[in-house]
């Protein structure tokens, strides 16, 4: 059931003096980022999706393909896709085995086992579709392994090393105590959706950004008919889709404490000069720590050479805390640093990675870079993909979990 604290936690875009991410300051000044493809909203359209991220864009895409006739428009409330995709880690991993008992606990062995393979079935067309389409946008627990495995799980494309100095050897983490490898990517996600947005505007999708939905109403003279009401004005539709994430609870009442906005951070360090000569950090790595939580780190070898930190840190509770102390920040994504999570990732870079040390001025900058993003949690920790119960014709496709841009493509 959700609680008082997560019914109440819910908010609109922030219009304001957001954080700019890695990703959004290297596109500053892209003429996609305030897109508007009529200077007025039509007034008429067929479907109406809510949200520019890699959900609306890829959604935007798929009807296109599916029913070239229909008229289509996306509406995003601020810049094109400057929502979590445009300032998560960029880390694209699927995961293998690490939710399965939940997910069985949940659902069962049959669902949990499905929900892995969809990972891995969309990670596969993810990277089949930059290839194809040369997008500038890639740089490039045992026991629940064991329970998956028995299960029936895949695991052939898993390396396992399971002797510690080995495993320390291998990812170059000091107190590793195994290392399971597989492919994964990382990529640049903003430049991946805007290729494929600028593909669905040749196609005729109308994009309109820097343009708040404010309400969706029944029309008064069609009962099949939806009226979307924004900001600039409103607009009459068969269907309307949620791509709004995090946000969807602010727009559809009967989502309140189903999807919770939550902000997560992301920490931009700069490794010691002795790490970035040698090369260091070949792979992105997702750390499994102790009590569960985890390190995101994506290594930008290409971009001057800074190391992205996310993922569930340890110092993510502080700030889960600090937001049950102030729920009316739960859609803030203006936060620049938050204390204990910067703390947490200058302990694991300085403490497991091999030569991690500074100079002292140099270690003052190297962490002084964050920013956040609104991830929407799900009681259930998995996404909501469907009709919205009660309203026909209204569709949804949000709450991810901050797992991940893969789930959402
Ligand atoms: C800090 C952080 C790090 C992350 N790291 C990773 C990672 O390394 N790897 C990974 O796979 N995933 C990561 N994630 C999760 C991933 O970014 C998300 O799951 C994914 O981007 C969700 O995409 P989306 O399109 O559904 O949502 P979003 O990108 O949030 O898009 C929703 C859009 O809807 C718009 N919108 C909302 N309400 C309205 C309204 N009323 N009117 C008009 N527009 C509206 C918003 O402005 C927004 O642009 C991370 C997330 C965060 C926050």
């Amino acid at each position: 059931m959700p609680t008082g604290l997560a019914q109440m936690s819910f908010g609109f875009p922030k219009k304001h003096n957001y954080s700019l991410s890695h990703w959004l300051q290297s596109v500053h000044g892209d003429a996609l980022l305030d897109h508007r493809t009529t200077p007025e909203l039509p007034q008429s359209v067929d479907i109406v999706i809510i949200g520019s991220g890699i959900t609306g864009t890829l959604i935007a895409k798929n009807i296109v393909a599916t029913w070239p006739e229909k008229k289509v428009i996306v509406l995003e409330a601020r810049q094109f896709c400057s929502g979590a995709t445009g300032r998560n880690t960029g880390h694209c991993k699927p995961d293998q085995w690490r939710g399965f008992k939940r997910y069985e606990g949940l659902f069962g062995t049959e669902q949990a086992l499905k929900i892995l393979q969809n990972e891995q079935q969309t990670w596969s067309d993810l990277v089949r579709y930059i290839r194809e389409n040369e997008v500038d946008s890639a740089a490039n627990a045992n026991d629940i392994f064991e329970s998956y495995k028995a299960a029936g799980g895949k695991v052939d494309n898993i390396k396992v090393t399971k002797d510690p100095m080995e495993a320390a050897k291998i990812s170059g983490i000091k107190d590793a105590q195994a290392c399971y490898a597989w492919s994964a990517s990382t990529l640049h996600p903003w430049k991946l959706v805007a290729h494929i947005m600028r593909d669905n505007l040749r196609r005729g999708v109308n994009l309109q950004t820097n343009t708040l939905v404010t309400k969706i109403t029944k029309s008064l003279r069609n009962d099949y008919r939806w009226i979307v009401q924004s900001e600039r004005g409103q607009i009459e539709c068969a269907t309307v889709v949620y791509a709004t994430n995090a946000y969807s609870s602010a727009l559809e009442p009967s989502l309140r404490g189903l999807i919770v906005p939550t902000p997560h951070m992301c920490n931009k360090v700069i490794p010691p000069k002795t790490i970035q000569d040698r090369q260091g950090l070949e792979n992105s790595y997702g750390v499994l720590l102790p009590k569960g939580d985890l390190f995101s780190i994506n290594p930008r070898r290409n971009e001057g050479y800074p190391v992205l930190f996310g993922g569930s840190n340890p110092g993510q509770h502080e700030l889960e805390k600090w937001l049950t102390e102030n729920p009316d920040r739960c859609t803030d994504d203006g936060l620049l640093g938050f204390r204990s999570v910067t703390e947490a990732v200058q302990e694991f870079a300085e403490g497991q990675f091999k030569d991690w040390t500074y100079d002292p001025p140099d270690r003052t900058e190297a962490y002084k870079e964050a920013w956040s993003g609104i991830m929407g949690l799900s009681l259930d920790g998995v996404p909501f993909v469907g009709e919205v119960p009660g309203l026909a014709s209204q569709w949804i496709c949000a709450a991810y979990h901050g797992q991940y841009v893969k789930k959402a493509s």
